[in-house]
C-alpha cells in the first residue's frame, strides 16, 4: 500500500521532525519521500490534520 498526503497540509513541519526519512518539506507542503519509510506510521498519527494515510 502506497503512503498519500492529502490536500491541506499547512506545513507546520511535524511530520518531518517525526519522520525524516519518509517524509521532506517542498514547497511549504509535506511530500512523501520513502514510502517504504517506517516512521511514517508514526507521522500519521501525529499530523494534526490527519491528511496522511494509506
Ligand atoms: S504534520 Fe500534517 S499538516 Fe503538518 S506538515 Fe506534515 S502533513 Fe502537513
Amino acid at each position: 500500500m502506497q503512503w498519500k498526503i492529502d490536500e491541506g497540509c499547512m506545513g507546520c513541519g511535524v511530520c518531518t521532525f517525526e519522520c525524516p526519512d519518509g517524509i521532506e518539506m517542498d514547497k511549504g507542503a509535506a511530500k512523501i519521500k520513502d514510502d517504504t519509510s517506517a516512521c511514517l506510521v508514526r507521522a500519521a498519527q501525529i499530523c494534526p490534520k490527519q491528511i496522511i494515510h494509506q
